[in-house]
């Protein structure tokens, strides 16, 4: 071991979008502290964040169907929708901030307009969609939202997923022009080459081994990949922004609020098409139903994705199960996240999601062709030789006791910190990286409590709706709409 000893003000852990946008906000908030940033693999966003590990939605309720519950009295909840997508708006501002600064550049890269739709059939479906529409027309949130549920209008909309439809259901679409995709491994990059400009110290090929306390911070133990070498480097601030690793770090570190967690891994498939024939026909986002017992994170979905300038189709993800809690992890991840302090919570989730598990046994052993009949309920003609199977990220979902009951699944994303505010973690995946920037917002809250009133003005210039609820405020969702469309160039006519 080193005797290698280097203070700092902050060590973030991992380089995917989490880490990115914590530091790049941080930089912003005090320029001089000394950050540094320890990544395991050779470069930046290159797990759950690349863009070929996830479906590149910017989040913001406008196609997902899960974010809309109705009701027992047959009303829509629709308090998770515009939760998911004022948190996007926020997402959205900061970056449209660092565009009109000049420390990213080019938006276009990392972000595109693309029309959200949701896509139903089946006379029960179709009821729930229009009742969904109904709800959220009537919010100052999701204006522009279309709906129809006849077949000429559909095929205008999209004409790949009508052309050949034999199926004689009732079907239904809602089409809102105003969303968005994403490529989130360009955006990780790009805000990692800002940072790295700004004298942050990146450090790739570093793995984080263990964490311990010193008096006035931690104190984190690293490896060198290339060399073998561990250094110790201190810190009074470390956040654990690791993806799937962030589990087993947070119990490394010992802190109480890390007890009791457990973590299940799921994967995802894509299947991908890159024929230009096909991929022209289509130009959405298309989220369908989640199959009756899936997860809400397997929905459906039909992409219009834009890849280093490149247009393909991804559908999907269809879910699976692995035991690695990263893409590059091991086999033996979940078998060592069990500990004592969370066997029983371990024990109790798999005795209450046998039938998930067995769901997503399931669909690991589908073959290619059963795929190819799931893509077919969307793209009718679909051919099997103009579709390839892709490998995406995974996605560690928390489990803790709730007041639901012991082992509770969560499906959401979670920020553990220790009481001092001197270390976080972020654990899950869901609505996950749209919703980077309130999440981390939702750290400096909690770990930087006494200077949080006087980042407020600084907040306020980055987020222009920081502490203010959109939803109240129609004004200000048109002007964040239109400032953030012309920063961002979201023009779907440019
Ligand atoms: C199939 C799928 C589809 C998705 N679709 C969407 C979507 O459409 N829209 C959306 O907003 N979100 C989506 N997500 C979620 C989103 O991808 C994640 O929430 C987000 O990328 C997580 O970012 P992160 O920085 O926390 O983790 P990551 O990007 O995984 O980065 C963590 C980094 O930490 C590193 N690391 C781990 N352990 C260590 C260690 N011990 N030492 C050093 N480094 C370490 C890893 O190598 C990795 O680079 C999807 C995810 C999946 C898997």
């Amino acid at each position: 071991m080193s005797n290698d000893q280097n203070k700092t003000d902050v060590i973030l852990i991992g380089a995917g979008i989490m880490s990115a946008t914590l530091g790049s906000m941080l930089r912003e908030l005090e320029p001089d502290w000394n950050i540094k940033v320890f990544e395991r693999l050779e470069g930046a966003g290159k797990e759950s964040s690349n863009e070929w590990n996830n479906a590149g939605t910017g989040h913001s309720s406008l196609c997902e169907l899960n974010y809309t519950n109705e009701k027992a009295d047959g009303t829509m909840d629709i308090t998770k929708a515009i939760k998911v997508n004022e948190e996007y708006q926020i997402s959205k501002q900061f970056w449209a901030y660092l565009v009109n600064r000049n420390l990213l550049t080019n938006p276009r890269d990392f972000i595109m307009p693309l029309p959200h739709m949701s896509f139903v059939w089946g006379d029960d479906n179709v009821a729930f969609l229009k009742k969904r529409f109904d709800a959220l027309l009537a919010h100052p949130l999701f204006i522009g939202m279309e709906y129809s549920d006849d077949p000429k209008q559909l095929e205008e909309w999209i004409p790949l997923m009508m052309k050949d439809r034999e199926n004689k259901q009732s079907l239904a679409a809602t089409k809102i022009d105003t969303g968005t995709d994403v490529n989130f491994g360009a955006l990780t990059r790009k805000l990692f080459d800002h940072l790295e400009a700004e004298q942050v110290d990146v450090h790739y090929k570093h793995n984080v081994d263990n964490l311990s306390r010193t008096n006035d911070g931690w104190d984190v133990k690293v490896r060198n990949l290339a060399t073998g070498k561990a250094e110790h480097h201190e810190a009074k601030f470390v956040f654990i922004g690791s993806g799937g690793g962030s589990l087993h770090l947070l119990q490394k570190s010992g802190i109480p609020e890390g007890k009791g967690v457990g973590g299940f891994p799921v994967s995802g498939l894509f299947m991908v098409c890159e024929n230009p024939e096909i991929v022209e026909q289509h130009h959405a986002k298309v989220y369908g139903k989640a199959p009756v017992g899936a997860p809400p994170m397997s929905v459906p979905h039909l992409d219009t994705r834009l890849i280093d300038k490149k247009e393909s189709l991804f559908f999907g993800p269809f879910a699976g199960f692995s035991p690695k809690f990263l893409k590059t992890g091991k086999m033996t991840d979940l078998l060592t996240s069990v500990k004592m302090d969370n066997l029983l919570t371990m024990l109790s989730a798999g005795a209450k999601n046998m039938s998930l598990t067995k769901y997503l046994i399931n669909q690991v052993m589908l073959s290619k062709e059963q795929r190819m009949e799931a893509l077919r309920e969307f793209v009718p003609n679909a051919k099997s030789d103009d579709w390839k199977l892709v490998v995406a990220g995974q996605r560690v979902q928390v489990i803790r006791d709730t007041d639901e009951g012991k082992g509770t699944l969560k499906f959401g994303t979670e920020v553990v910190s220790s009481d001092d505010g001197s270390i976080a973690a972020l654990l899950g995946a869901s609505p996950g990286a749209s919703t980077a920037v309130s999440v981390m917002l939702e750290v400096l809250a909690k770990c930087y409590p006494d200077h949080i009133q006087k980042w407020e003005p600084k907040l306020k210039e980055m987020i222009p709706s920081y502490g203010v609820p959109l939803s109240e405020n129609p004004e200000l969702i048109n002007e964040i709409h239109r400032t953030t469309a012309e920063s961002l160039n979201l023009d779907p006519a440019e």
